[in-house]
């Protein structure tokens, strides 16, 4: 396996209408101040539970994340986590790392930055850079200067640091106007002006990272979705994905049978496949063990982190129909049923 999800908090200081964690906060909003002050209790991973991921983590696994939702850095012991992973990853007995692929959506970057780029654990920082198009525009600007003050410290103190800036926003026309500034601004900072100092798709063709031509929105196509802008950062590119809720599935009540109703007559499945369980899991900020880093409501719980090991809990009898069924390009659960990410794994 790649890489663990641990979700060390699911709260997050933005409200981004295409996230389960945004129209949670909206629906809040709407039901009345009683309801949000109760909805807006906030949960942080204990200290106790996070080192236990993190140590079954290293059993099975080379990389971290610490979200599934919410903003990791907004942990009030993300420092002190960096640290433990840290030691964790030091004393792997089989000499691999265990690293941190972080991903932020970059608002507490200007106090968080330096204790990212001083833990040699963290491998790669995604900044969520779409996030900042429902901002309001000084706001924007703003998160996004902090984050490309932080890109220039990095390009200077951490070269082996990955960097994506991501925009998994395209093809959203409500979009275009932030994702164009955005753009200008990393081929501001980054020196990807052309000699008149205009923006230019005149070279599109090239390899844009080596020319060091601007990088714009004419660029991007589902072929070529990584631009490299200097050293190891990057724009990342990509449509919008739904976040599946279990409510849409694609399969009718005939051909769709539950886990549950294994056992009698061999039943058929909607086909489809992911890579869940083989490349990644889960781990919520309550301890619950899910398939993937979509199911941030645990409609896949596999198990309970407090209670077995990691190994244990994947290869338990849910765990193993479910990959066994990705294998056979079967969609056996009907939570992945319900999920059009797979539909990119064809
Ligand atoms: S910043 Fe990320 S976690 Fe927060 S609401 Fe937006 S998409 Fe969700
Ligand atoms: S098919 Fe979708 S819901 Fe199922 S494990 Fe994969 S990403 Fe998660």
């Amino acid at each position: 396996m790649n890489g663990v999800y641990i979700e060390i908090t699911d709260v997050c200081n933005l409200h981004c209408s295409f996230c389960p964690s945004g129209k949670r906060w909206a629906e809040s909003q709407e039901k009345g101040p009683d309801h949000s002050a109760s909805s807006a209790q906030r949960i942080f991973l204990p200290s106790d539970i996070f080192e236990r991921c993190l140590k079954e983590a290293a059993a099975v696994a080379d990389q971290v994340y610490f979200h599934v939702l919410g903003e990791p850095t907004l942990h009030p012991g993300f420092g002190l986590f960096l640290k433990k992973l840290e030691q964790v990853s030091a004393a792997r007995s089989d000499g691999k790392l265990l690293q941190l692929n972080l991903t932020t959506n970059g608002t507490t970057i200007a106090r968080s930055g330096k204790a990212i780029l001083a833990s040699p654990a963290v491998r790669q920082v995604n900044f969520s850079t779409h996030a900042y198009a429902e901002l309001p525009f000084d706001e924007a600007a703003e998160n996004l200067q902090n984050v490309l003050d932080f890109c220039r410290m990095a390009a200077g103190s951490r070269p082996d640091l990955y960097i994506n800036l991501r925009l998994w926003n395209v093809g959203d026309e409500s979009s275009d106007a932030w994702n164009n500034y955005m753009l200008e601004q990393v081929n501001k900072v980054f020196g990807r002006i052309n000699a008149s100092g205009e923006n230019s798709v005149a070279n599109q063709n090239h390899v844009v990272g080596e020319n060091r031509v601007p990088i714009t929105l004419e660029h991007f196509c589902s072929r070529h979705k990584s631009f490299l802008v200097e050293g190891r950062i990057y724009i990342h590119q990509d449509s919008r994905f739904e976040w599946p809720d279990g409510s849409t599935s694609d399969a009718t009540s005939t051909d769709s049978p539950s886990l549950n109703n294994l056992g009698s007559a061999r039943p058929t499945y909607p086909k489809g496949t992911c890579r869940a369980l083989d490349t990644h899991c889960a781990i919520l900020h309550d301890g619950r063990v899910v398939a993937c880093c979509l199911d941030h409501s645990g409609q896949i719980t596999l198990g309970h982190i407090q209670e077995n090991s990691l190994a244990e809990i994947l290869s338990s009898p849910m765990a193993t129909e479910i990959r066994e069924g990705f294998a056979n390009h079967e969609l056996r659960h009907p939570f992945c049923q319900s999920c059009s990410f797979c539909k990119r794994f064809k």
